[in-house]
């Protein structure tokens, strides 16, 4: 690791999502001979579209909310991605996740492109019956642009299963049909797929293991620290432990937990499960979640949220290499610093696209009206993954990029030739 100060060439911290989508297609399309209006194309969504949500609140009085649906690239099949709550939901966050939702099906060389969306809203501010209302509504504008074989959301950031079975019921309703391809993340009940909710973060363990056996590491012998320990991050952390590793330290919203010695996972229940009970758990010490950053571990998996690695931090980063839980936690200038102290950063869309690869699992046991065991999910799961890592690995080899250029090479390459192969209409 170098002592120096390593300086970001591009310090712009308050980079949004699209923005910092479009500089990783840059640097992807700088290593591949593709046509620049395909590269043009993909700096720019296919369509947006916005809708007003008129909500009847529990007092009578009506709210109009808005919604929004990014569809950013089809070539490769139906738009997937997932719907968010939340109050900074906007159409320019929504195309940059939908881009990124383009790179991970291509990485993981799933037949989708990139959709996301949302409404402007506190979900906490709803009760279940305004949220209900608010999902009926919302799939109700958006019928006629979504659907099984056209565009198929997810759960996201303030959703979940149960909004999906909303979902999904109101626009079957209204198709006079149960279709319950139309949306993934559903409730096993009624078509969701065993091992979903799993899925993510399982993903990110099995990349990560990967990647400490690429390096000659000994799992047994490597140390982790885990930021966010929800859903992605206490499945990541979980699956590393039970396989040996010595998970340090694990956070929620409110704080961390460190103990030199290893955490029991197991034992820490994680934050769904009762809120605030990571950073009360009895541990030796307890860290802010900027400390647990810092901390001096092998393995690095930011879960929680995006942009927590900066250009301000980066230099102090002392694990010896990053698997992204999260979506886009390490920001342009942080990359930067890393790849130049040496850091290894295994990215987003090939860690955590576990979730994406179930849903298509879900999608697939859905129009055949046919569910999976567990095992074979996760068997399948693990097959998908080896394949992703093991083109992308191929390219950091040939090449000798960083590995989120090389998951970049692979999933631009993808949907370049498709573009090509399928040529401009009309
Ligand atoms: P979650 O709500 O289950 O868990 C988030 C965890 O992060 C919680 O422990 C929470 O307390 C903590 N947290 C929230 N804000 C924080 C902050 N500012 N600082 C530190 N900790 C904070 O969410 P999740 O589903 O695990 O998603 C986590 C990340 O993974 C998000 O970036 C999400 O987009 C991404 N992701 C999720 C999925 C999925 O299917 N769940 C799939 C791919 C990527």
């Amino acid at each position: 690791m170098s002592s120096a100060t390593a300086t970001a060439p591009e310090l712009e911290e308050s980079e949004t999502a699209v923005e910092t989508a479009r500089r990783q297609l840059e640097r992807a399309a700088a290593h591949l001979d593709v046509d620049p209006g395909i590269i043009e194309r993909l700096k720019h969504p296919d369509k947006v579209h916005q809708v007003s949500i008129p909500l009847q609140r529990d007092t009578g009085e009506t709210e109009v909310y808005t919604g929004f649906r990014a569809q950013h690239d089809s070539v490769r099949g139906p738009f997937k991605g997932g719907l968010r709550y939340h109050p900074d939901v906007s159409a320019e966050e929504c195309v940059g996740l939908a881009m990124w939702m383009t790179w991970k099906c291509a990485v993981m060389d799933i037949p989708f492109g990139g959709g996301k969306g949302g409404v402007v809203v506190d979900p906490k501010t709803l009760s279940d019956g305004e949220k209900e209302r608010l999902t009926r509504r919302f799939a109700e504008e958006l019928r006629d642009v979504i659907g099984p074989m056209r565009d198929i959301p997810a759960p996201d950031m303030g959703t979940d299963p149960q909004t999906m079975a909303w979902f999904m019921d109101a626009y079957s309703m209204q198709e006079g049909e149960t279709i319950p391809g139309v949306v993934t993340g559903k409730p096993p009940v009624i078509g969701g797929s065993r091992g979903r909710e799993e899925a993510p973060g399982r993903s990110v363990g099995i990349v990560a293991r990967e990647a400490i056996d690429y390096y000659g590491w000994e799992l047994e012998e490597t140390t982790v620290a885990v930021q966010g320990f929800g859903s992605v991050g206490a499945n990541a952390a979980r699956y590393l432990d039970d396989r040996g590793a010595t998970v340090v330290a694990v956070s929620d919203v409110d704080g961390a937990v460190y103990d030199p010695d290893g955490l029991d996972t197991r034992d820490v229940e994680g934050h769904d499960e009762r809120p605030g009970m990571v950073s009360g758990y009895d541990a030796p010490e307890t860290l802010s979640n900027e400390e647990l950053l810092l901390l001096d571990v092998d393995v690095l998996v930011p879960a929680a949220v995006g942009n927590v690695l900066t250009a301000a931090n980066a230099n102090d980063v002392r694990a010896r290499m990053i698997v992204e839980g999260a979506n886009g936690p390490t920001t342009t200038g942080a990359d930067a610093i890393f790849e130049e102290r040496g850091i290894r950063v295994i990215p987003d869309i090939l860690a955590n696209a576990g979730g994406v690869t179930v849903s298509y699992f879900e999608w697939l046991q859905d129009i055949n009206r046919r569910a999976w065991s567990l095992e074979r999910v996760n068997d399948e799961l693990e097959t998908e993954m080896l394949k992703a890592w093991n083109a992308v690995r191929d390219v950091v080899e040939e090449r000798g990029v960083t590995w989120r250029d090389a998951a970049y090479v692979v999933a631009l390459s993808r949907v370049a030739e498709a573009h090509e192969a399928r040529g401009l209409w009309p």
